[in-house]
């Protein structure tokens, strides 16, 4: 039967916990940077573990600071995938780098290590993998790849909170990694973000960058100051994160194994449901060891198997009172890239299939069991439907 009520994609879990929270920082006389941050950076670098962890107004802002940290000059290459959100592409070309776009696997929409070694120049800086839905990148192979050439590797992490890669979290390598709290994130601050790095100067350089180029945060400035005043090292951004923030932040974080848990529960779920509608490709598992942190949960709607394209299903879906999303169209098909950074039809051929048809099914804690049923119901209605 149809749902009276509708579903949305996604739906932050806020509990009391994370409204008390937020009060008692409101009620405080400190609400900006100051000793919530101080906490959920030390939680979150222990979580993932990770000697230091910087705590950022979003993901954006930190893939903005990691790529900076690079000093690109005119020519600079940087390797990613096409099919990610905007954000990680945006910062390669505001950063004055160039974008250079990798195919994905059709079944995991991770990047393919060989391609991504193919791909490489002269000019190639860095490399942004991102752990698509959370399940992680070859990361072994794109270590290797980037060390013998000297290259850095910076993880597009926004997924991949609580993610495992062979028993170690996403976040614990040597290498940059960031990490987003958008409410549709596995965690959530509102907005926000986090940096994680094992190298003491880039952390010192990251929190310069952040604040201004300030060289103390204003908590330390107007609180507990040792001297007075303050000198300006290097010109920065205003990326910090507040103490509202982060308050919210170090009670998810305390209940985010618990919130995979569940979304693991519901894509078994849907993996169980979906398994014999043909009609339908369901996402692709590595072979490797991970801990999959089951951020998003897509199928493919391909109009020769289904009769339906993928935005009519998201249409039809509306109409059964079900919201679905996005997650990604090709970066190299949006109208800027288009046309700052052509690329024939056909170079990207994964890519381009998987832009054209894939598809986000509702995925968040608190949604029931009866709510997966009620979205296989919907889809199986509609799929029948259009075979008449
Ligand atoms: C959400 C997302 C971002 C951006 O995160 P914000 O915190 O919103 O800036 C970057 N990359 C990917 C792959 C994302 O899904």
């Amino acid at each position: 039967m149809k749902r009276n009520t509708f579903l949305p994609f996604s739906r932050p879990d806020i509990g009391q916990e994370e409204i008390d929270a937020v009060v008692d920082v409101l009620s405080s006389g400190w609400i900006t940077s100051g000793p919530k941050v101080e906490a959920f950076e030390k939680a979150f670098a222990e979580y993932v573990g990770s000697p230091y962890a910087l705590a950022l107004s979003s993901c954006t802002a930190g893939l903005h600071l990691a790529i900076a940290l690079l000093d690109l000059k005119p020519g600079d290459e940087v390797i990613t995938a096409s099919l990610t959100w905007p954000a990680t592409v945006n910062m390669i070309h505001l950063c004055g780098g160039r974008p250079v776009f990798v195919d994905v696997e059709r079944d995991t929409v991770n990047l393919d290590v060989s391609w991504v070694e193919a791909a490489i120049t002269e000019q190639t800086r860095a490399v942004i993998p991102v752990h698509f839905a959370g399940q992680a990148c070859d990361l072994n192979g794109l270590r290797n790849v980037c060390k013998s050439r000297g290259i850095a590797l910076i993880e597009d992490a926004a997924h991949a909170i609580g993610s495992e890669y062979e028993g170690n979290r996403i976040g614990s390598s040597d290498n940059i990694a960031v990490f987003s709290f958008h409410p549709i994130k596995n965690m959530t601050t509102g907005e926000g973000g986090m940096i994680t790095t094992h190298d003491k100067d880039t952390y010192e350089r990251l929190r310069l960058l952040r604040f201004h180029g300030v060289d103390k945060d204003a908590w330390k400035r107007y609180g507990s100051a040792e001297k007075e005043g303050y000198d300006l090292l290097l010109p920065g951004w205003k990326y910090n994160m507040t103490d509202i923030q982060a308050a919210i932040g170090l009670t998810q974080l305390k209940r985010l194994d618990n919130m995979i848990e569940r979304r693991e529960k519901l894509t078994m779920l849907y993996d169980e449901l979906l398994k014999d509608v043909r009609e339908l490709t369901l996402p692709g598992y590595v072979s490797y060891s991970v801990r999959h942190a089951c951020h998003l949960y897509t199928v493919i709607v391909d109009r020769d198997k289904a009769g339906i394209t993928r935005d009519e299903f998201m249409q039809e879906m509306k109409k059964q009172n079900i919201g679905t999303g996005l997650h990604f169209l090709a970066a190299h098909k949006l109208l800027f890239y288009r046309k700052h950074y052509p690329i024939p039809d056909g170079l990207l051929p994964e890519t381009e299939y998987i832009s054209e048809r894939i598809v986000s099914l509702p995925l968040y804690p608190c949604m029931k069991e009866t709510d997966v049923q009620d979205v296989v119901f919907a889809i199986k209605d509609i799929l029948t439907k259009c075979k008449k």
